[in-house]
């Protein structure tokens, strides 16, 4: 594995285990004031008091500090994660089985595991919690009293109420967390990395979308393929970077001149496509000439000094066209006519209704 990925795999280690690390703190110490309502009532002497201190109150320091020390946080958070519930097992067995504070303790550790383990660290934790309990229990002589008395159950609210309240809202963050980068990774999925115009794939959707819709109402769309004039020639003197930052002003310009409904893309190199719903191809080439117009004011720090210039075929969606290699077809052949004429031009494609004649009906 990369040095990168193994970098990045730690930071993510290290990070859980700061999350566990709050969490912990939190769940320990409001356990021990709950456990603590039954030392008090058992009357235990100081090494009960000072297990119960060390386990509540500083013992997560102790786990954070191995995980973040680790060359493997995640393993050794787990490991953490086992202790906390042989911890769990022993003061259950210690309080005698006292029924509230040993419920939430047995709760509590479960959910803890689910939540950064996955069900497949549940059985052994629970497996080592059981184990730890009955051994304690008979080291002690199996002692069993699981009335709970009104102060102890008073003692275990603080955790019935904060833990749980905690654990929903570091969820609810963790939803929100995965839902941003859900919606990050689909915009990625969809957009040509240098310029953050559609790419290719999903511009095809959007424009097969407009055909449908034209075969549903016959609703008017066009459409533009701009192509940079003699690119080749900018890459040549000036280099990639600066063809890239040519790409990318040129990109930028088809975004300030189309509005929110239409759909620009990157077809490939220095090819542009534009889907224009509701355009006419007056309406469509206006737009061209404007995407032009503003393409010749564009200045590139460490690029080209002469004025860039792009050529333009339009089209517009009419009767005829079935397929998206059609409605391109026909843009392309005008982009073609453009660059042949002599290029920085639009050039239209002509309308296939007006170019048919009805045969002559013979007599
Ligand atoms: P024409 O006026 O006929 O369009 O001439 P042209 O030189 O622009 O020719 P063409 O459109 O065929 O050239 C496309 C060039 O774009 C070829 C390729 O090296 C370059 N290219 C394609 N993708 C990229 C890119 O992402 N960055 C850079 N810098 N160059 C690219
Ligand atoms: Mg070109």
């Amino acid at each position: 594995m990369s040095t990168t990925l193994d970098a990045a795999k730690t930071r993510a280690g290290v990070k859980l285990a700061r999350q566990v690390f709050l969490l912990r703190l939190l769940g320990l110490g409001l356990g021990a004031v709950a456990v603590g309502g039954v030392l008090y009532e058992q009357g235990h002497d100081w090494p009960a008091w000072a297990l119960l201190f060390g386990n509540g109150y500083i013992w997560p320091f102790v786990a954070y500090a191995l995980s973040r020390r680790s060359s493997n946080p995640r393993a050794q958070e787990q490991r953490n994660l086992i202790v906390d519930s042989a911890m769990g097992g022993l003061w259950i067995a210690v309080m005698q089985f006292n029924f509230m504070p040993s419920l939430l303790l047995f709760v509590t550790l479960t959910m803890d595991k689910l939540a950064f383990g996955g069900w497949k660290l549940l059985p052994r934790t629970v497996g080592i919690q059981l184990l730890t309990c009955a051994l304690v229990s008979w080291m002690l002589g199996f002692g069993f009293a699981p009335e709970s008395s009104l102060p102890v159950m008073l003692a275990c609210v603080p955790h019935f109420v904060a833990y749980p309240l905690t654990v929903a809202s570091v969820t609810h963050g963790l939803l929100q967390l995965s839902h941003r980068q859900r919606l990050e990774i689909t915009k990625l999925a969809r957009t040509d990395p240098l310029t953050g115009l559609l790419n290719r794939g999903h511009w095809e959707q959007k424009a097969l979308d407009e055909i449908q819709r034209f075969q549903r109402s016959h609703s008017k769309a066009s459409l533009l393929v701009i192509d940079i004039d003699h690119f080749k020639n900018i890459n040549d003197r000036y280099g990639h970077l600066a063809g890239d930052k040519v790409i990318k002003a040129f990109a930028d310009t088809i975004s300030s001149v189309t509005g929110k409904s239409d759909s620009a893309g990157r077809y490939g190199g220095d090819e542009f496509v534009v889907v224009l719903p509701n355009a006419t191809i007056a309406e469509a080439s206006d737009i061209a000439q404007r995407i032009q117009a503003r393409i010749r004011e564009v200045d590139i720090e460490g690029g080209p000094s002469r004025l860039l210039s792009t050529s333009i075929g339009v089209a517009a969606l009419e009767r005829g066209i079935d397929t998206l290699d059609d409605w391109i077809g026909r843009a392309d052949v005008a982009l073609y006519k453009a660059k042949a004429g002599g290029r920085d031009r639009v050039v239209e494609a002509p309308s296939m209704t007006a170019a048919f004649k009805p045969p002559i009906p013979s007599q």
